[in-house]
């Protein structure tokens, strides 16, 4: 299955799929899987949602794309919608999470520049993922991913995850934003402390810095809200989006309010695909299914379901650190580095994801029943209790 003509910039698994029905996958042998990963965050609708392929087939069969030098209907209307929901004020559209990070760096610099400073800094968070373009791989506090590929774009001051006490001790008058994920993803679905997004946002208002809030991974239901840091009760000035937004078609946002409403204008950023109509279409159905289907309290009632019985069964077993996570977007850490987890689970049907060595990441699809709950957590309850026996067994004999 390897091909040698693909750059291998991934460790690929030894699988390839060949269509797939709401949360399940079926490999070119037509084995059923559970997608617990959603492609990362992306398949919110899991797969072929009927509102979103009629949707995509009829958009196709329309206008795939024109041009941003002239009026997209679509994406006019979605940027209506994400601005409705968000209480924001404006969009920009581009094709990934990294392209919407980069566009609230460069409006950092141009809140920095209006400022009076000639060298803007954004603080930024450890063990934070951003994406994989310079600036936000310099933003990414992972060094592995940034190793070789120095120099670094700078501008960057890299504070603890969630420790607002950090942030506030940093006395440079050349910072301009924070750049921050509600949860973060990659990092190991962290999760900071309640009050360190509304503490922050004060924070941010006393200094006149720009809040900007990567919800790339967090953001489109995934936590049972539209966006995760709605849970706290604050609006970001800059947010950014992208994976789970069209539903497996790519496209990125970043969002804006208040002072970071004026800053980009004519000439001063753009995409040739960047929000195109096919694209847009598809996060228009996205967007209008969430809200038919209610799967913003479906996601929330379903991520609770799992965190609880996964915490009951397994909960207790001295490897297991930490069951955490919102909505959607859970992590069950365990003692020591279990990568191995990904084949095992696989083998058994169920398609999950190891983050930060020692965290098991579940992404399932909003659209998730009880009875594929109930298969999940026997399945990753399973494994768990099989490694526990198995660590156990190795130490009584040691
Ligand atoms: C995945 C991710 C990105 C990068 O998105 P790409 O579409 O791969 O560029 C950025 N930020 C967060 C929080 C992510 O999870």
């Amino acid at each position: 299955m390897a091909s040698s003509h693909l750059i291998p910039t991934y460790k690929r698994q030894p699988i390839a799929f060949a269509r797939g029905e709401g949360v399940w996958l079926f490999d070119t042998d037509d084995n059923r899987y559970l997608d617990a990963l959603s492609g990362i965050a992306v398949n919110a609708l899991g797969h072929c949602h009927p509102a979103l392929v009629a949707a995509i087939t009829d958009q196709a069969s329309r206008l795939l794309h024109t041009s941003n030098l002239y009026e997209i209907e679509v994406q006019t209307r979605l940027a209506d919608l994400l601005c409705e929901r968000a209480a924001m004020e404006a969009v920009f559209f581009g094709n990934s999470g990294s392209e919407a990070n980069e566009a609230a760096i460069k409006l950092a610099r141009l809140h920095g520049h209006a400022r009076g400073s000639d060298c803007p800094r954004v603080v930024v968070m450890e063990h934070a993922f951003h994406g994989r373009t310079l600036a936000a791989l310099a933003a990414t506090g992972n060094v592995n991913a940034q190793r070789g590929f120095e120099p670094m774009p700078e501008g960057f001051i890299r504070v603890p995850y969630g420790d607002l006490a950090a942030i506030e001790a940093l006395d440079d008058h050349r910072i301009a934003a924070v750049l921050v994920e509600p949860i973060q993803g990659e990092g190991g679905v962290r999760v900071p402390p309640a009050s360190f997004l509304p503490d922050l946002r004060a924070l941010c208002d006393r200094r006149e810095w720009l809040l900007m809030i990567d919800e790339v991974q967090t953001g489109i239901g995934r936590t049972g809200h539209w966006f995760a840091h709605q849970a706290a009760g604050i609006t970001p000035d800059v947010m950014c989006l992208a994976k789970g937004l069209g539903g497996g078609l790519p496209i990125g946002a970043t969002v804006v309010a208040g002072r970071a409403r004026e800053l980009f204008g004519p000439g001063s950023h753009g995409s040739t695909f960047g929000g195109n109509p096919l694209a847009c279409r598809a996060a228009l159905a996205v967007l209008e299914t969430i809200d038919d289907q209610g799967l913003l309290s479906h996601a929330q009632a379903m991520g609770e379901s799992i965190r609880s019985q996964i915490e009951a069964r397994v909960g207790e077993l001295g490897c297991v650190v930490d069951i955490r996570g919102a909505g959607l977007m859970i992590g069950i850490e365990l003692d020591s580095p279990c990568p191995e987890l990904v084949d095992a689970a696989r083998e058994h049907g169920v398609l999950l994801n190891v983050t930060a060595g020692s965290v098991i990441r579940l992404l399932p699809p909003l659209i998730i029943g009880p009875a594929e709950v109930e298969r999940l957590v026997d399945t990753v309850c399973d494994l768990i209790e099989t490694r526990a026996a198995a660590t156990s067994t190795t130490q009584n004999t040691a």
